[in-house]
């Protein structure tokens, strides 16, 4: 097999497996507990707060665990649109969110918030202009992706951050592509709310977390124990919490040489794509993108039939975003960057690990090229589109 959707999920790494480990077996107490196996669960879960807090530069106490990268983005919206009600109803996002902001936002809509979703040039950018027009006396948040999960895009996140303070609008990310990929820094990037998921770093799923800088008024998410300083209430996924904790560490300590391999896999992949398979298009910003990642269109293939058959020859990758695929509507992120609807179901993305080989790019681009060969011989459209030719 080879793996090559590392955006949907990552390979939970041996080393967090075994780090783990011990949090179901011997250390299981609960970390509220007095006697010492508590103590020790306690011991644990600090030490990975501190650890990822790291990742971002941030202090300790401002990370809160939560469930995913879905339950932080959730916890951001509803409780800075709950908790700033009497300052405003208005959020600006962008086109281009993951759903769990996107549905969070229509959620709010429904409840009397107004949301402003920016558009994005054909690269997938906001524009810093059009935001800064969309600002209103009565704007509370501003939310935008640091990496967009389908075409890999970087947004100027630390230009956001500016803004942001300038206007004294709270500003939240949903890092879930970057955190521990590329290097973040809350304080230089005037971020003030962040979201962070374990399994997208070869960590477990299930286990995330929500940045909140200090002295920001946020609602609980959960009420009940007094777990996570009364913001998050339930007993602490202990080994979730140590997974994380040891993937973060693990990122900190390969992120350079991850970045620089994916990189060149990357550009090396998307060359190879580029200069043998006719009528297909790059998604996404040239360099402005997560290192692992390649997103492109073929012109007059069925995306759907083109991972089938990918699939068929061991090599696991994706149309777009997971939560989406299953579903015949194109994805939101491309009609975003203004493919067409029959452009935007003829995409592949493939995410890379530094568990990749270029000898695997090279079976995978063989395979590619036979496999849009074949489909584009099954389409009318393509049949056409070569007739008009001559
Ligand atoms: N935000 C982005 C950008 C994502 O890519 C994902 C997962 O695909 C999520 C949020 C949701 O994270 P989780 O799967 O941990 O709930």
């Amino acid at each position: 097999m080879i793996y090559l959707d590392n955006a949907a999920t990552t390979r939970t790494a041996p080393e967090v497996v075994e780090a783990m480990l011990p949090y179901f077996t011997e250390n299981y107490g609960n970390p509220s507990a007095i006697y010492s196996v508590g103590a020790t669960s306690k011991k644990a879960v600090n030490e990975a707060r501190r650890g990822i807090a790291g990742v971002i530069g941030a202090k300790q106490e401002e990370i809160y665990f939560t469930a995913g990268g879905t339950e932080a983005d959730n916890w951001a919206l509803k409780a800075v649109a709950e908790s700033n009600i009497h300052k405003g109803r208005h959020i600006i996002t962008t086109k281009i969110e993951h759903h769990a902001i996107l549905h969070t936002c229509k959620y709010l809509e429904k409840r009397g918030f107004e949301v402003t979703y920016l558009d994005v040039d054909r690269d997938g950018v906001i524009d810093l202009g059009q935001l800064e027009a969309a600002i209103r006396p009565d704007t509370i948040l501003i939310s935008v992706m640091f990496a967009n999960n389908e075409i890999g895009t970087l947004e100027p996140i630390g230009e956001i951050g500016r803004l942001a303070r300038e206007k004294g609008i709270l500003f939240h990310t949903d890092a879930v592509q970057a955190f521990g990929q590329i290097p973040i820094q809350v304080d230089e990037l005037g971020v003030d709310l962040l979201s962070a998921s374990a399994h997208k770093l070869n960590g477990p799923k299930g286990i995330g977390m929500l940045y909140v800088r200090t002295g920001i008024k946020l609602s609980s998410l959960l009420q009940g124990g007094g777990q996570e300083r009364n913001r998050r209430a339930g007993t602490e996924n202990v080994p979730g919490i140590v997974g994380f904790g040891a993937a973060a560490a693990r990122a900190m300590n390969i992120m350079e040489q991850k970045a620089a391999k994916e990189r060149e896999l990357r550009d090396y992949l998307i060359g190879r794509i580029e200069t043998e398979i006719p009528y297909c298009r790059l998604n996404g910003h040239r360099e402005k993108r997560l290192p692992g990642n390649v997103n492109f269109s073929f012109s007059f293939i069925e995306g759907e039939s083109l991972l089938i058959m990918l699939d068929m020859k061991g090599i696991c990758a994706s149309s777009g975003s997971a939560c989406t695929s299953g579903s015949l509507d194109p994805s939101h992120v491309l009609l975003a960057i203004g493919l067409k609807h029959e452009e935007a179901h003829g995409s592949l993305r493939i995410t890379l690990s530094e568990e990749n080989t270029r000898e695997e790019m090279d079976f995978v681009v063989e395979e590619l090229k036979q496999i849009v060969a074949k489909l584009r011989e099954m389409s009318p459209l393509y049949e056409d589109f070569i007739k008009s030719l001559g």
